[in-house]
């Protein structure tokens, strides 16, 4: 974690910047799941595409620094940042709806605050002084939100975790209750998203869990100007009516978010139906600039016709049940699919599945095989079988970090004779460590926030199927991995038709590798999904679907072929 520029004290006593940045503070009521990740981003981008310049993060209030030492059955994906931040899923919601790039201020957890301030005591910094929840804590989680105001910043939004009524997300509350008092209330709004059900048996909507949750607000000290009601069905007069007298909210600021048909991406579509950014703008005292949506709804138009012909991508990973382990890969595949003008069909298989069964009972009839990224061994062998499958079937594969190292375990294996190569991850005293730890791994001791992360440069090799999709020989990527390809094993595995043609500037660290032959075959150490945007696919997703779209049907051409062969120059 890369400490504070400057003191909590500093921060607070910084003069507003002259043009005055704006803050809207979202909080979530009676249950979780709603949306306010997407609710944030959605209005993102809405204020976005209105020429306001936006900023969006969000605090989280558990006990973690960041989710990075997570399990993603508990948190789903670790979104990673430019620059190097393990961060909430959220992000990659904002990053996507915005095209905005967050960076390690954009997520604060109560244990990072924590942190900073038990640090200060450690330091002297209180001056003998008790330090305390308020007003220590909460100046220091003030100072997280001002962190984001800049010069070139209208308006921050800051998206605060949890559910109204836990009891851990009370200091963010009362942090931002001060907050609004300090800035008044043209400066900073609140907008609370709550959910109206509709009970089947009564066959009615029910508002009263929502008036239940803005009085909890309310004991807190604060009454939100907006509430953005998520409902199966749509808001009638009476609920309205309701909502805004027992919440104290103006009634033409109730608003509806209905549950959208297709995709994630109709919901800016579906506030920007009932103008929300328009009063956001107008209660904010800015004015109200032309709102820019044609490229967005043009993108959710294709998406929700689809495209000329179906193509099935197979995503074998360890924590296929939960959607969110895997949240910007599909999205990825999505962006790609537009882009290529196909219609998307996500075949999940469990890596573990197809140790038990095959790689053929579960991958058969797909165009692409995707192996994501991963930790620990469960379902390595599954997923180095699905890696084998795609090679010899001349199936278009895509590799991702743990993904890519299960391709060159495949290859190291099946091609190159070297039968018990294995990554060191999971058999440290393998006699073939293809895969081994980075050098600057091995003096660490603590898992959070060291791996090698973040942007990092990659040099592509012309000619390859990387600069072809890039059609740059430079790129610079995210990671997030302690393994790498060794290089010990570079040319054997060159001679045998695996070659690394994405390097770090000094050569040394294997970024890309590619195999020979009439099948798209990419793997890369990095994570290309937390780049890609609906509007701009990224380019190894784009070219992998696309190649996935081209498969002829009948027998595939096949890599095997040179598979086959004898293995050359094995000895390293
Ligand atoms: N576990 C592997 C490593 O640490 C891969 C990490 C990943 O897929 N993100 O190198």
């Amino acid at each position: 974690m890369r400490p504070s520029r400057e003191t909590v004290k500093d921060l607070l006593a910084m003069p507003l910047p002259p043009h005055e940045t704006r803050h809207l503070f979202i909080t979530g009521g009676v249950v979780s799941s709603l949306g306010k990740g997407i609710t944030s981003a959605s209005i993102a981008l809405l204020l976005k595409q209105r020429r306001y310049r936006v900023r969006i993060q969000k605090l989280d209030p558990y006990l973690n620094v960041d989710p990075g030492t997570m399990s993603p059955y508990q948190h789903g994906e670790v979104y990673v940042t430019e620059d190097g931040a393990e961060t909430d899923l959220d992000l990659g919601h904002y990053e996507r709806f915005t095209g905005i790039d967050c960076s390690q201020e954009s997520n604060y957890t109560t244990g990072r605050i924590y942190s900073s301030v038990i640090a200060r005591e450690r330091r002297g910094d209180y001056l003998g002084k008790t330090v305390q929840v308020i007003p220590h804590i909460t100046d220091e989680i003030k100072a997280a939100i001002r962190s984001m105001d800049s010069d070139d910043v209208d308006i921050v939004i800051t998206e605060i975790g949890g559910t109204v009524g836990d009891i851990e997300s009370l200091p963010f509350l009362e942090a931002i209750r001060q907050f609004r008092h300090e800035v008044g209330p043209q400066r900073a709004l609140f907008i609370h998203l709550t959910l109206v059900p509709f009970i089947r048996a009564a066959g009615e909507l029910k508002t009263k869990p929502s008036q239940q949750s803005v009085a909890v607000l309310r004991e807190i000290g604060i009454i939100p100007d907006i509430l953005i009601c998520r409902s199966e069905n749509p808001l009638a007069d009476e609920h309205r009516d309701k909502l805004a007298l027992f919440c104290n909210v103006e009634r033409h600021l109730v608003f509806e978010e209905l549950d959208v048909a297709h995709t994630i991406y109709e919901v800016p579509l579906e506030l920007a139906r009932q103008d929300v950014d328009k009063y956001i703008i107008e209660l904010l005292g800015l004015h109200v600039n032309d709102i820019d949506l044609e490229a967005w709804c043009d993108f959710v138009n294709r998406l929700i016709e689809g495209g000329d012909r179906e193509v099935e991508i197979a995503v074998v990973g360890k924590y296929i049940k939960l959607r969110d382990a895997y949240k910007s890969i599909y999205e990825a595949l999505t962006h790609a699919a537009v882009a290529n003008n196909v219609t998307l069909k996500v075949r999940s298989v469990e890596a573990q599945d197809v140790e038990d069964r095959s790689a053929e009972a579960l991958l058969a009839g797909v165009d692409g095989i995707l192996v994501p990224g991963g930790f620990g061994y469960r379902g390595i062998e599954g997923k180095i079988a699905a890696v084998r499958y795609a090679r010899e079937n001349g199936i278009p594969f895509l590799g991702i970090c743990l993904g890519m190292q299960c391709a060159v375990i495949d290859f190291a294996r099946n091609v190159c004779g070297l039968r018990n190569a294995n990554s060191a991850e999971f058999d440290e005293k393998t006699p073939e460590p293809v895969i081994h730890l980075m050098e600057a791994q091995k003096r660490i001791l603590n898992m959070g926030g060291t791996m090698r992360l973040g942007n990092w440069t990659c040099r592509i090799r012309p000619g390859s199927r990387a600069a072809a999709a890039y059609g740059l020989d430079e790129t610079h990527e995210r990671h997030r991995h302690r393994y790498e390809f060794n290089n010990k094993y570079r040319d054997a595995f060159a001679a045998n038709g695996m070659h690394a043609t994405g390097l770090s500037p000094d050569g040394h660290l294997v970024e890309i590798v590619e195999i020979d032959g009439p099948a798209w075959f990419v793997a890369c150490q990095f994570h290309p999904e937390f780049k890609s945007r609906p509007l701009a696919a990224h380019p190894l997703f784009r070219d992998f679907v696309a190649a996935s779209a081209e498969r002829p049907p009948g027998r595939p051409v096949s890599n095997a072929e040179q598979a086959l062969e004898q293995p050359k120059n094995v000895s390293v």
